[in-house]
């Protein structure tokens, strides 16, 4: 099969072809149909986070079984899958017992401990997979199994309580998936974004204003709900300056900086910081179903397979609107 090989960290991607992957006892054979790019996976390239080399990433992948392994009872050919960042777990752990296998030692991260989703198939823990629903098309799912899950996730850690306001700091590819969630779920939402050019699909998107950062935000009432999802912390800080008194801010963009926070914000206006990942599986399952719905569309570019150095360009540069996703 082919794959898009990483041969070591700093290195381009480089389509080889491989062998093809079998699937082990406990595991299926997915024969992938579309695979999205996340900026993780620049992270990933340049040795931001340690993995082993070569490999090849892909932490959206989504596909058909085609190959069930020994034991497996929960899956069978035919049925359409996609896989999580977690695709298992020690399950002895305290972490795993308290039912957050986020926080395992020996978690099993697709793309990272497991080959991923930017080859023609993929082996995944048949239990570590997620059932697709109908109507929901592969280009569509496949970034809602990280960007999607992430700030689906991320709006339901801040717990926000009907009519409430919620901004969304950065419309990228997590941002323009956050901006449809909040107002798909029923709340103002508020884009802070600094590109003017971006306003008119901003509006498309759904958002009720357009600010461009944390004082616009206070002058438009400000939130008590910011979503960070840009890989800027210094946006994010900025954009306490808009939140209302016990407001959350909700960091889920990544960028090795310190996030700066003034006291009197966080003492006077008594808001919270919530760190914030793929916080329960059934936040995806949520996030599939609204998606599934056409409440939120993911706005993609789709390159085939062949094309993935061009699609890597892209998202590496910032340029992709919003998400990159491979299909085979
Ligand atoms: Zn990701």
């Amino acid at each position: 099969m082919k794959a898009a090989v990483v041969p070591a960290a700093k290195s381009r991607w480089i389509l080889r072809e491989v062998s093809t992957p079998r699937p082990g006892p406990g595991q299926v054979l997915i024969r992938m149909r579309a695979s999205g790019l996340c900026f993780t996976d620049v992270h990933l390239t340049r040795g931001d986070l340690p993995v082993p080399f070569p490999r090849w990433l892909g932490h959206e992948p989504v596909g058909e079984v085609v190959e069930t392994g020994a034991g497996v009872t929960c899956r069978k050919v035919g049925d359409r899958v996609g896989v999580p960042w977690v695709q298992g777990s020690c399950l002895r752990c305290e972490w795993c017992e308290r039912g957050k296998p986020m926080f395992c030692a020996e978690q099993v991260g697709t793309g990272v401990q497991t080959m991923g989703g930017h080859a023609e198939y993929m082996v995944a823990e048949a239990a570590g997979t997620v059932l697709l629903p109908e109507g929901l098309s592969f280009e569509q799912a496949a970034p809602v199994f990280c960007a999607g899950y992430t700030v689906w996730s991320g709006l339901r850690w801040a717990e926000p309580a009907p009519g409430e306001t919620v901004a969304v700091v950065g419309v990228g590819g997590l941002g323009h998936l956050a901006v449809q969630f909040a107002k798909a779920a029923g709340f103002r939402t508020i884009a802070v974004s600094r590109s003017p050019d971006k306003d008119p699909l901003i509006r498309e998107l759904g958002a009720d204003a357009i600010v461009r950062d944390g004082a616009g935000l206070a002058a438009a009432g400000g939130a008590d709900v910011v979503l960070g999802t840009g890989n800027s912390m210094a946006a994010m800080g900025d954009a306490v300056a808009g939140l209302r008194p016990d407001g959350r801010l909700v960091a889920m963009g990544f960028e090795a900086a310190p996030l700066a926070l003034s006291p009197a914000d966080l003492i006077m206006k008594r808001v919270r910081v919530l760190g914030s990942q793929q916080n329960h599986v059934s936040h995806l399952h949520e996030a599939l179903r609204i998606v599934a719905s056409g409440r939120v569309k993911v706005l993609t570019e789709t390159y085939p397979l062949e094309q993935v150095g061009k699609a890597y360009d892209r998202v590496e540069a910032g340029q992709v609107r919003f998400r990159a996703v491979l299909t085979m």
